[in-house]
C-alpha cells in the first residue's frame, strides 16, 4: 500500500490506544473530543499541519451550529469574531426569498467559520478533553490479526522502520479518498450519478450580512460571509460544464457565472484583490460506503459524500462523530448495528434531495419545492438530535476491547518494529 515517508519528531505516548483516529478534521477531531471526554485513550492523526486550511465554503447548517453549542463549542467560534448569520435568500432568478431564522438560545444564528478556526478549536476542545493529536503525520497502512479484525495503524517515518500502535477501533475520518476504507475494502451500499463543481474566492463584506443561494437554469452561486470581514463568493456549475468553460481559466468563467446570477453578486466579487486565490473544486459523485467491520469504522466523508452544493457535509460530520462515539463507547454489535440504521437513513435522505439540487434539471419553479424538501430533512435531524444525551461511557466492558496480549508496550523508541506492512 502506497504511504506517505514522514519524519516522526514525536511519536505517540502510548503503544495502545482504546481509539485510533485517522484523520483530525471536523469529523476526527469532534470524535476524539467526545470519545476522550467518555475517558477514553484516544489517538488522532492528520497528515496536514495544525490550523490549516482544506478546501470548504464554510456555511453551517442548522444541525452543525446546534451540535457546536451542545459540545460548547459555539462561544469560542462567535468570539474569535465568527459573523452571526440571521437571514437565509433564495435568489429565483429576479425572485427573492428571505428566510429570517427563527432564533433560540442554542440557535442564536447560522455561522460560516473558517476551516483554519474551526477545525482548530475541535482539535483544541479534543486535547483539552485528553485525546493525544499528531499532525503532520501520515498513516500508512492498517495491520489486522491472523482472522482479519483490524488491530491498529502503521505509520512509515522516514528513514527509520514503520511504527505499529494498536488500538481496540480504527476509525477513518480521513477524508474522501479515505486509506481506512482502501484497507478495509469498505463496500460502497451506494453511489450517486451527479456531481458539480464550485469555484469560489473571498470578497470584503460589511456587517450583518445573510446567505444568499442564487439559482438560473444550469447554474448557482452563492455569498457566505465568514470571518475577517470576508465573504465566501462561490460559482457552481455541472461539472460537465466546468470541463468545457473552466479549462481556459477559473477567474473569467467564475466571474461569467457570477455576472450571469446577479450582476450584484458579480460586483461584490469584484472588490477581491486582483491577485486574490481562488479555489476549485472539480466535483465527486456521492457515495454511501459500508461504516463498519471487526475492529474498525468510517465516519464524516470516508463514510458519507454528498455534493457541496447544500452545504451539510460539517453537519452530517458532527452529527456522525456523536453518534459513532456514542456506538464505539457502547461496544456491543447492536449498537454499530443502530448508528448504522440511523446513519443509512439521514444519510440516504440527504444525498436524495442533494442530488436533486446538484443534478441542474430543475426550472427555477420547481427548484423551490426542492429546498423545501431538504429543508424538511435538515427539520427532522435537528429534532433528533436536541433529544440526545451526550455519550457516555458504559458500566459493562467494551465488547470489542482487544485480547490481553494487545496490551500497551512501553512508550518511544522500541514502538518501532521492522514494518512487515501486514495490512488488512
Ligand atoms: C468545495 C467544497 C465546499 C464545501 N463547502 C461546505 C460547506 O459550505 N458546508 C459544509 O457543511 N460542508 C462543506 N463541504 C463539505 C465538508 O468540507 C466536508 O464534508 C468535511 O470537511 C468532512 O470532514 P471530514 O473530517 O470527514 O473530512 P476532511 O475534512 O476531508 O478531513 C480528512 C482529514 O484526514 C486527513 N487524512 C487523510 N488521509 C490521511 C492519512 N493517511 N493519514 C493521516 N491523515 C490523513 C486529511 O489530511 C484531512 O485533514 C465542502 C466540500 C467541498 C469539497
Amino acid at each position: 500500500m502506497a504511504s506517505n515517508l514522514i519524519s516522526l519528531t514525536a511519536p505517540p505516548k502510548r503503544g495502545h490506544y482504546d481509539a485510533i483516529i485517522v484523520g483530525a478534521r471536523c469529523a476526527g477531531s469532534a470524535t476524539a473530543m467526545l470519545l476522550a471526554r467518555a475517558g477514553l485513550k484516544v489517538l488522532a492523526i492528520d497528515r496536514k499541519p495544525y490550523g490549516s486550511d482544506t478546501l470548504s465554503t464554510h456555511a453551517l447548517m442548522r444541525p452543525a451550529v446546534l451540535q457546536l453549542w451542545r459540545w460548547g463549542l459555539l462561544e469560542p467560534l462567535l468570539k474569535a469574531g465568527t459573523p452571526l448569520i440571521g437571514t437565509t435568500t433564495f435568489h429565483y432568478g429576479e425572485e427573492e426569498i428571505t428566510i429570517p431564522l427563527a432564533a433560540s438560545g442554542n440557535l442564536p444564528g447560522l455561522i460560516a467559520p473558517r476551516r483554519t478556526l474551526l477545525d482548530r478549536i475541535l482539535v483544541d476542545a479534543a486535547r483539552k478533553a485528553g485525546a493525544e493529536i499528531l499532525h503532520e503525520v501520515a498513516v500508512g497502512d492498517l495491520f489486522a490479526d491472523t482472522r482479519g479484525r483490524v488491530r491498529g495503524i502503521e505509520i512509515r517515518a522516514a528513514g527509520r522502520a514503520s511504527l505499529r500502535v494498536s488500538a481496540d477501533i480504527v476509525v477513518g475520518a480521513d477524508g474522501v479518498g479515505s486509506l481506512v476504507a482502501k484497507c478495509v475494502d469498505a463496500q460502497p451500499l451506494r453511489r450517486g450519478a451527479v456531481s458539480a463543481a464550485h469555484v469560489y474566492g473571498y470578497a470584503p463584506v460589511e456587517a450583518g450580512a445573510g446567505y444568499h443561494w442564487y439559482f438560473r437554469d444550469g447554474i448557482a452561486g452563492s455569498f457566505i460571509p465568514t470571518n475577517d470581514g470576508l465573504a465566501c463568493i462561490v460559482a457552481s456549475v455541472p461539472t460537465s460544464l466546468f470541463d468545457q468553460r473552466f479549462r481556459l481559466g477559473h477567474a473569467r468563467a467564475r466571474m461569467d457565472v457570477l455576472e450571469a446570477l446577479s450582476p450584484a453578486l458579480a460586483e461584490q466579487a469584484a472588490r477581491a484583490p486582483k491577485d486574490a486565490r481562488l479555489q476549485a473544486f472539480r466535483g465527486v459523485p456521492g457515495y454511501i460506503r459500508q461504516p463498519h467491520g471487526p475492529g474498525w469504522a468510517l465516519m464524516g466523508d470516508a463514510g458519507f459524500f454528498r455534493d457541496p452544493i447544500t452545504s451539510h457535509g460539517i453537519s452530517d460530520a458532527l452529527r456522525d462523530a456523536e453518534s459513532l462515539a456514542r456506538a464505539i463507547l457502547d461496544g456491543s454489535e447492536a449498537a454499530f448495528a443502530a448508528w448504522q440504521q440511523q446513519r443509512d437513513m439521514i444519510a440516504n435522505r440527504i444525498l436524495d434531495t442533494t442530488d436533486a439540487i446538484a443534478r441542474f434539471d430543475w426550472t427555477l419553479d420547481d427548484l423551490g419545492e426542492r429546498h423545501r424538501r431538504f429543508s424538511a430533512v435538515l427539520k427532522a435531524e435537528v429534532q433528533a438530535l436536541a433529544g440526545q444525551p451526550m455519550p457516555a461511557r458504559r458500566a459493562k466492558p467494551s465488547t470489542y476491547r482487544a485480547p490481553a496480549n494487545q496490551d500497551e508496550p512501553p512508550a518511544g523508541a522500541d514502538l518501532f518494529r521492522n514494518g512487515t506492512g501486514a495490512g488488512s
